[in-house]
């Protein structure tokens, strides 16, 4: 049997989301570790006493649903968690068998998983290289900063055993994306991190997410493991300043690639420094549909699939009003804000803090941002105009040497002089 829904039909706005993102959870908050700072723990309440397992006749429906949900070629069906592996590899080679049998011939499909690769071995590198899969690894830093809070359910340090994950990914050439949070565990020692995943994991497409957690009690607080704002601010701005002098076009740092496409007025990748958001919803193990993995809670529950299509879901005037939302509800403070066009206030979900005129809604990593989104304004201006005169942006490392030797703000000639400075000293033209 399966679960097609010929269904209840949510209010659609037509045209709103052609491309969308859905994160489906097939073992739902379930995972093999204990990480201290890890926010779906106190989800368990929400399912209580559920296996949570996603059947195989939800992951026809699913993926049969996700396809049809798409107006334009490209579809990712992105798996987390929890932790997703859990879940064994018979269900993923299913998965992308499905997904085979259902896509239509002008569709080109991304697999892509997120995992904390503790459970991963050579069959499941294979497995993912044979199918193109992108899969993102939880990884702080190096062994000492990795084990300050992603723990195993005994409270030990668990960095052996992604690391050992780690080898067969890259054994097999798998493309890996590391996502670090930022805590206060890791948060003073940037450089130690980025030259951790650059040099010793020889990682190339990194994402750094801060943690920002709010205590449980009734008047809740920051919980003393989130990120400090202007740490924050400086983690990514020391990072940047390595990266943008030597690792441009080499290593993919999301927070930078998102600054950039603001700058030239792109759509950024990542829906925190868009504009308004509602585009990536999360698919429960049983089929319920949340408007966003950040807002996995009652409230923000659109319904369930086997009721109600997944695009009618996402397309309903609840998920487009909750997208515009975020910028709909930006404090003044931030509508007047000089880095507005590259922060837009992040994510709704760490607008937890007050104005200094007392407006509620101000993001608590706002110092932060500022100071990173300050920091690097001039660099990213010449980069973005080197995309618009058509060059690559790395050509800002020399921009930027040019500068430093210069002591004054460097421009587009700076960059020709300085490049054919170093083609002179070189030998070549
Ligand atoms: S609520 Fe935050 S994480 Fe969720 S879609 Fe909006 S910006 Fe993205
Ligand atoms: S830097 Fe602060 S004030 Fe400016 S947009 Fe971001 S959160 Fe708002």
């Amino acid at each position: 049997m399966t679960v097609d829904p010929p269904v209840r039909s949510a209010a659609v706005v037509p045209g709103a989301f052609p491309a969308f993102h859905a994160l489906a959870k097939p073992r739902g908050s379930i995972c093999n570790l204990d990480c201290e700072y890890c926010y779906f723990l106190s989800k368990d309440e929400l399912y209580p006493g559920d296996r949570s397992r996603m059947s195989a006749e939800l992951l026809e429906a699913y993926l049969r649903q996700l396809l049809e949900a798409h107006r334009v070629p490209e579809v990712t069906v992105a798996w987390q968690g929890g932790e997703p592996t859990m879940m064994g590899l018979d269900f993923f080679r299913r998965s992308v068998r499905l997904v085979e049998e259902l896509k239509a011939p002008h569709q080109r499909v991304q697999h892509t998983i997120q995992t904390n690769g503790v459970l991963l071995d050579e069959r499941w590198a294979e497995f993912f290289r044979d199918h193109d899969f992108l899969v993102g690894l939880s990884v702080d830093g190096p062994r000492e900063l990795h084990d300050r809070y992603r723990v195993d359910r005994r409270g030990s340090g668990t960095f052996d055993r992604v690391m050992a994950g780690y080898e067969h990914l890259r054994a097999a050439g798998v493309d890996v994306n590391v996502l670090c949070a930022v805590h206060a565990g890791n948060q003073h020692r940037p450089l130690e991190v980025y030259r951790f995943f650059r040099d010793r994991m020889e990682a190339r497409f990194m994402q750094f997410i801060p943690v920002v957690e709010r205590t449980a009690e009734a008047t809740p607080t920051i919980a003393d493991h989130s990120v400090h704002p202007e740490a924050f601010g400086t983690f990514l701005s020391t990072i940047f300043d390595e990266w943008v002098r030597r690792d441009v076009g080499v290593v993919f740092v999301q927070h930078f690639d998102a600054a950039l496409a603001n700058h030239v007025g792109a759509p950024p990748a990542v829906c925190v420094f868009a504009e308004t958001c509602g585009g990536a919803v999360v698919v429960e193990h049983n089929g319920d549909v949340y408007s966003c993995d950040h807002f996995v809670e009652p409230d923000h529950l659109l319904g369930n699939i086997v009721e109600t299509p997944l695009g009618d879901l996402l397309r309903s005037q609840r998920q487009v009003r909750f997208g515009l939302d975020k910028r709909d509800r930006l404090p003044a403070y931030c509508r007047q804000c000089a880095v507005r066009f590259a922060c837009h206030g992040e994510c709704p979900k760490h607008r937890v803090a007050t104005t200094p005129d007392g407006e509620r809604g101000l993001n608590h990593l706002c110092a932060g941002y500022r100071r990173f989104f300050e920091h690097v304004d001039e660099p990213m201006r010449l980069m973005s105009d080197l995309l618009r005169a058509g060059r690559a942006p790395a050509e800002a490392s020399a921009l930027l040497a040019a500068r430093d030797e210069s002591g004054r703000a460097a421009t587009l000639t700076d960059v020709s002089e300085a490049r054919s400075v170093r083609n002179a000293r070189r030998g070549t033209r």
